[in-house]
């Protein structure tokens, strides 16, 4: 079984006030030089890379050109571009009768800005047949904003319309926004969800951690979780690596 890392950015910046009143998320340590203002405690792009990087591992991040502006982390993004993290599109859909139009501001800002569309994922993973067929339209290769448990598969798949879908196995804040498991409870949770994936021969299981919940309560265990990936052996990819949209991507 292969592994698909996958990150959204939904926020790269909280200012203090909104931070000290969530204290409680964050470590001692990382609280005071977010105080001193040596550490962005929601901006962990370049270290999340790195500690792939140091396990031999890469993954797909998914940029919104809506949440935030992008200009501000151009200059990290287009660094790991190049060393080899895939960057998509994380749309953010308005429910407004120029939707379409707002999803070609963002494709075309992204296009400038960062590279073609090939992917995307929905923010909040709100996708509707109407956007899998607009994404189509729009020359885009694959979704991935669909959970496991809605589309019952865990493997990439071809849809009905041609698009190629990479179904989500776990996301960080179903576990900790949703089920309200504690950290204990949630590393007990993906290791049982991985091994039924493994013992039903799943081929490609997908992992979706926010890059703005690294250093928080919860979302810290994907360092743990990485480490121990690559401990047991598992190969981690992009979904750019995924056969199906590797030959997609040979189409084009
Ligand atoms: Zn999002």
């Amino acid at each position: 079984m292969k592994i698909i890392l996958t990150h959204d950015a939904d926020s790269i910046f909280k200012p203090m006030e909104h931070i000290l009143a969530r204290r409680e998320r964050f470590t001692p340590k990382d609280l005071k030089a977010a105080e001193k203002g040596s550490l962005n405690l929601y901006n962990n792009i370049a270290d999340i890379v790195q500690l792939e990087a140091e396990l031999g591992f890469q993954s797909t991040l998914f940029i919104p050109p809506f949440l935030f502006n992008l200009y501000s982390i151009v200059d990290t993004l287009k660094t790991i571009q190049r060393e080899g993290t895939e960057l998509q599109l994380h749309y953010v859909h308005e429910d407004h009768p120029q939707y379409k139009g707002l999803f070609n501001i963002q494709k075309s800002f992204f296009n400038e800005l960062i590279g073609d569309v090939r992917g995307v994922r929905c923010h909040n993973l709100w996708v509707t047949q109407s956007l899998l067929d607009l994404f189509k339209e729009e020359w885009v290769l694959y979704d991935s904003s669909y959970r496991s448990e809605t589309v019952e598969r865990m493997n990439p798949y071809s849809l009905d319309n041609g698009l190629i879908e990479i179904p989500i196995g776990i996301m960080d804040t179903d576990l900790f926004g949703r089920l309200h498991l504690t950290e204990n409870e949630a590393w007990k949770f993906i290791l049982k969800d991985l091994d039924a994936a493994k013992d039903h021969r799943v081929e490609y299981y997908t992992l979706l951690f926010h890059q703005e919940s690294f250093r928080m309560k919860g979302g810290r265990l994907y360092s743990k979780l990485l480490k121990h990936l690559a401990k047991e052996g598992f190969e981690c990819i992009r979904c750019c690596d995924v056969p199906l949209v590797q030959d997609a991507l040979k189409k084009v």
